[in-house]
């Protein structure tokens, strides 16, 4: 059996659509599992709807992008406006209306995962309805009821017993099955999610239950780059990874690949090939165990947007275990993520992501115990595999607010 993740670029039109009906043609359609993301930019979409509801603005202003934009790939896909898909897309607008019309609850993780699950619901029933459409036989799998979690939400954690039991009970080996990615629930059935990009994570879930022969991710590159595209200039097409490099270049920032997801796959040793939708018989890259990275050249990743704290003792003392175990235990209070850690005698410096926007509090906090400098909208850039050539060209025109060499990657906090 074969998983395969398609995110929301490769359903983000009629097109796109279509499109993953062509790939499954070619790769075959049996003993197949397929996660699909939201559609295009949805989840930002829905996003704003959260932020509207919670500020008590105007919803259905924020909600009649999101449906002229599943309208209009319904028309493109169906034309015909009996189809039943129409119905069961308006049916899932109705649901999520009546949630925001009855909910009460005012914190923000719970209404976020609540209505965001739609984007990846809408997609799903879309890509479903299609394929039967056009002759291929599957089952729609409502993924909450098999990947279960704890109540986190917005970063759900896996509970894997139950999860691998319901897997395993649920899902038709022999068939073509679509679920959702990103997308859980909790023991209470509140759907929950698994962080933002997640979608790669469930494709590693459903492999690592199902015991997968191999999982690809199908993106609108040709496969992992030695740098981001949208940032770098030229980038090179990785062609075989190990695990532990994909993992590394995830976790600074390589937004090709969810980190989360290599770390089921490893653990079975399930290959991972990482392919371009547009050209499906390329190779792509192979994630495998124990490959050299190929060709082995640097690799240059950022993480946008970040925020560099430095902290100092109000009596210059030491900064010692003790209070680097209180300045964690606030991190985790916060749901801060840490990317980068220097310290000196009598200063902290910390590089992390404000995904939660707690910033505010952490730093209140922080201010009662150390002098804090911090600087927002930092960016921290890796190079894995460095050289003096690659160094020189990722410091130029850059601000280096802080540096840290190991033995194969360079990091750099700086502006821009
Ligand atoms: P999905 O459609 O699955 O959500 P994403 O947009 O999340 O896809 O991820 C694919 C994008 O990741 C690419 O379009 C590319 O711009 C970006 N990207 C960042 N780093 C890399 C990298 N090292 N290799 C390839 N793509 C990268
Ligand atoms: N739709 C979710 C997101 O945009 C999950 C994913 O695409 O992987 O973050
Ligand atoms: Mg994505």
């Amino acid at each position: 059996m074969k998983v395969f993740k398609f995110g929301g670029a490769s359903v983000k039109d009629s097109g796109g659509v279509q499109n993953v009906l062509k790939v499954l043609q070619s790769e075959g359609v049996k003993e197949k599992l397929i996660v699909i993301s939201a559609m295009g930019k949805t989840t930002n979409a829905m996003e704003i709807v959260v932020k509207k509801y919670l500020e008590k603005g105007n919803i259905g202003e924020a909600l009649q992008p999101v449906k002229e934009y599943h309208n209009a790939i319904l028309s493109g896909l169906f034309g015909n406006k009996d189809h039943p898909a129409f119905g069961e897309v308006r049916e899932l607008f109705r649901e999520l209306e009546n949630f925001l019309q009855y909910n009460r609850s005012t914190n923000y993780d719970f209404v976020y995962d609540q209505v965001v699950i739609y984007g990846e619901l809408l997609s799903t029933t879309i890509v479903s309805e299609y394929l039967s459409f056009c002759g291929i036989n599957n089952n729609l799998l409502d993924a909450r009821t098999c990947i279960r979690t704890d109540s986190t939400f917005r970063d759900a954690q896996v509970q894997w017993k139950e999860t691998q039991a319901q897997i395993l009970s649920q899902v038709n080996r022999e068939n073509l099955t679509v679920t959702q990615g990103f997308i859980g629930a909790d023991e209470n059935n509140f759907s929950t999610t698994l962080g933002r990009e997640g979608s790669d994570y469930t494709a590693g879930i459903f492999a690592y239950c199902l015991n997968a022969e191999n999982v690809t991710i199908w993106k609108d590159v040709p496969g992992v780059l030695n740098a981001d595209p949208r940032v770098f200039e030229n980038p090179q097409l990785l062609e075989h990874i190990s695990y532990e490099e994909a993992i590394e270049l995830a976790f600074y920032g390589a937004s090709v690949i969810h980190p989360k997801t290599l770390q089921p796959l490893q653990r079975k040793e399930i290959p991972l090939f990482v392919k371009s939708f547009l050209n499906p018989s390329n190779p792509g890259t192979a994630v495998k165990k124990g490959q050299p990275i190929l060709p082995k050249i640097p690799c240059f990743i950022v993480k946008k947007d970040q925020v560099l704290i430095s902290l100092s003792s109000l009596d210059f003392s030491f900064i010692l275990e003790k209070n680097i175990s209180e300045i964690f235990s606030l991190f985790h209070k916060y749901q801060i993520k840490v990317d980068l850690i220097q310290n000196s005698a009598i200063s902290f410096s910390v590089c992390i992501d404000n995904k939660f926007n707690n910033l505010e509090k952490l730093l209140s906090h922080l201010k009662a115990t150390f002098r804090v400098n911090y600087n927002t909208g930092v960016s921290l850039y890796t190079i894995r595999h460095f050289d003096e050539k690659a160094v020189a060209a990722l410091e130029k025109d850059k601000k280096v607010l802080l540096k840290q060499i190991t033995r194969e990657t360079v990091q750099l906090v700086a502006i821009p």
